[in-house]
């Protein structure tokens, strides 16, 4: 029998469960007020607050830390990686720590398992990560040189409930091609061709349909004049677009139930905004479905909002006639994890190991310097976490010694130096 510790922090809470084997044993969801996290500068400086309150729970519920087999945790913001289960090691938890590739509270959960794991001598893993990239490469371009389409989804759940659909049908997830729609706060809609989620929509970033709280596609033109009509900073513009948009924007509520009260209550306001919803997000099953060329083993309603019938009953009066419908509301995602560990526990699938600088996967940048711009200032050599720059020996025409790029091909084109460079010496080109 494996015992299970499961940790998945959310940016107020801290849900942990503790299974044997599938089944879950206990689980708790643990509340942390606004006085207590305000304390903390970094979202990374909550790291040994919730990992004490975390032992403190288990302790206080007779759950014995020498019984536990391994620790499983919510992949964070990490490098583009396949899907799979990886194993929790330096090169992870360093990427986390500084939080190279965004700051959320879900990268606290690799960084308390890795400490934990360290003092039982245990494993620990994340399972499926929201960076979970196999998209194909025509997927990826956009009309504009330098943005390219980003594969961030609900790629925990959405496995999840693929291999659980894949199952049901008798047949080997590897086989079938399936469209999954994450309906929750965010929503997103991944294509699922032979097990690699092949295109999906950016569930973050403004792409696809409105959700309860996303903002989705928005038109490029109105976008830019919306935000040179204000004084808006980029990082408000951000937090609106991504947690202030959509029904709650429309409709002061991110409730579907809520929603469906008052439409029931014969709101046409209400109706209305739900039923724009539900068109977005048959359009983008529809998108999906062209990927496919029409070939569709399945198609999968998933998350919290699938459990509106109204919303489901909506979406498939557009887009029965793709395939065959499947809906699976809610998401379990501790199981999921839990199933994570346990597959690579039992010996069904071999542990992935995380190389940011190394894999198939791995970002790369090119540094080009403007030298005449540089003042000799090394913030930008101190900000790099790869340590790829150094002063060359020349001297520009200011007499400095600008900086060069001395190990090229360790640069993973994050753009810290650019960005802290305050001449606007260097520029990064993503290779
Ligand atoms: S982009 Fe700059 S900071 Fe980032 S790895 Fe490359 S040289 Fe270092
Ligand atoms: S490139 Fe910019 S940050 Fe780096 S040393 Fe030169 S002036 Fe300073």
């Amino acid at each position: 029998m494996k015992q299970i510790l499961v940790i998945n922090p959310g940016s107020t809470s801290t849900k942990i469960g503790v299974f044997e084997n599938e089944l879950q044993i206990h689980g708790v969801s643990l509340h942390h007020s606004t006085e207590e996290l305000t304390k903390f500068t970094e979202i990374s400086d909550q790291r040994w607050f919730r990992e004490k309150a975390i032992i403190d729970w288990l302790v206080e519920h007779s759950v014995n830390l020498d019984s536990l087999t391994a620790i499983v945790a919510r992949g964070g913001l990490l490098c583009p990686i396949p899907s799979g289960t990886y194993a929790v090691n330096e090169a992870m938890v360093h990427d986390l720590e500084l939080g190279l590739y965004g700051k959320h509270a879900c990268n606290l959960a690799a960084l308390i398992a890795y400490d934990l794991s360290q003092k039982l001598n245990i494993p620990s893993f994340i399972v499926d990560p929201v960076v979970v990239d196999e998209m194909s490469p025509l997927a990826k371009i956009s009309g504009t040189p330098g943005i390219k389409r980003a594969s961030i989804f609900h790629a925990l759940n959405q496995k999840a409930m693929a291999k659980k659909v894949a199952k049901i049908l008798n047949r080997p997830y590897a086989e079938l091609n399936l469209i999954v729609a994450h309906l929750g706060g965010g929503i997103s809609i991944g294509v699922h061709q032979q097990g690699k989620v092949v295109d999906v929509n950016n569930a973050l970033n403004g792409d696809g349909p409105f959700s309860p709280e996303r903002t989705g596609t928005l038109p490029t033109t109105e976008l830019i004049r919306y935000f040179f009509s204000k004084d808006f900073s980029t990082d408000t513009l951000i937090k609106r677009f991504s947690s202030k948009s959509g029904l709650v924007a429309h409709l002061g509520t991110n409730d579907s139930r809520v929603i469906v009260e008052r439409i029931q209550a014969g709101e046409e306001k209400a109706q209305f905004y739900f039923e724009a919803m539900a068109y977005q997000i048959a359009k983008e099953l529809g998108r999906a479905a062209a990927v496919l060329e029409g070939s569709i083993d399945s198609i999968v309603l998933t998350g919290g909002l699938a459990h509106s019938n109204k919303l489901t009953t909506l979406i498939k009066e557009y887009i029965e006639f793709l395939g065959p419908v499947i809906i699976m509301p809610g998401e379990n995602e501790l199981k999921a994890l839990a199933l994570g560990a346990l597959r690579v526990l039992t010996g069904s699938e071999r542990a992935a190991e995380y190389s940011p600088r190394g894999g198939e996967f791995m970002p790369k940048g090119r540094v080009i310097v403007h030298q005449e711009r540089c003042k000799e200032c090394s913030l930008c050599i101190n900000s790099c976490p790869y340590s790829v720059l150094g002063f060359s020996k020349g001297i520009n025409s200011k007499g400095f010694h600008p900086v060069e790029p001395m190990y090229p091909e360790k640069c993973t084109g994050c753009t810290l130096c650019a960005v802290i460079c305050p001449d606007v010496v260097l520029t990064i080109e993503r290779i």
